[in-house]
């Protein structure tokens, strides 16, 4: 089997170097752009995943992730992000982040997420030979066709990452029950970690913001205390 190709956009020289060798263990093909000049160079190519960094020395990951999605191309883009205010990660998801994680990581867990990536979107690629019993669904002013992935709202047209659309398909096949964070990260992301459940309430967030008429007051996306989400059509 032809090893995955990662591309890492990463311009701390430790970070960057320790990083490579440790995915290059994992039998990974990986190269490492310090720039986005760079990365622009090596993105010809053609990548399986792409991780990156935030503060780059001539702009942000955001800049480069809202460019290749704009040009048609869904490679997942895990964000390596210093900055762990949730408006920031807000931010990196809207610019069509597929996840991220927050500096300082776990090497284990960084593993685990790009792992679970690469087999969700191995996964997508096959989606459409796979017969789905749901093909479309509606809610508020909410339009979701599963077939072609189209989602509008209010009659717009709804940018999704792949991350998102799994998430919100998860919720309506469990409309109408509690769903915790750990059961989310279990379905949707397809890792165990229970230390991540702060992603689960970042996408959450992300997903108010594209659905409800008033993210502070969702009617839809709705947050259990002590219990997790549960999603009312
Ligand atoms: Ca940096």
């Amino acid at each position: 089997m032809e090893p995955k190709r990662l591309l890492l956009v990463e311009d701390e020289e430790h970070l960057g170097f320790t990083l490579q060798f440790n995915l290059q263990e994992e039998h990974y093909h990986v190269d490492w752009a310090p720039t986005l000049a760079d990365a622009r160079n090596h993105l010809s190519t053609g990548y399986d995943l792409i991780l990156l960094d935030v503060m780059l020395p001539d702009g942000t990951g955001f800049e480069l992730c809202k460019e290749i999605r704009a040009q048609g191309n869904h490679t997942p883009v895990l964000f390596l992000t210093a900055k762990g205010s949730s408006e920031d990660i807000v931010t990196g998801l809207e610019a069509g982040a597929d996840d991220y994680m927050t500096k300082p990581f776990v090497l284990g867990e960084l593993l685990a997420r790009i792992k679970a990536m690469l087999r969700r979107s191995s996964w997508q690629s096959n989606e459409a030979s796979i017969a789905l019993p749901l093909e479309t669904f509606s809610f508020g002013h909410v339009n979701i066709d599963f077939r072609s992935h189209e989602v509008t709202m209010e009659g717009k047209p709804v940018e999704l990452t792949h991350l998102e659309f799994r998430l919100l398909r998860f919720f309506i096949e469990h409309q109408n029950q509690v769903v915790s964070r750990e059961l989310l990260l279990e379905s949707v992301w397809e890792v165990h970690a229970t230390s991540y459940t702060r992603t689960v309430d970042n996408f959450l967030v992300r997903l108010r913001r594209l659905f409800e008429k008033d993210p502070s007051q969702p009617k839809h996306f709705l947050t259990v205390r002590g219990a997790g989400y549960k999603f009312a059509p």
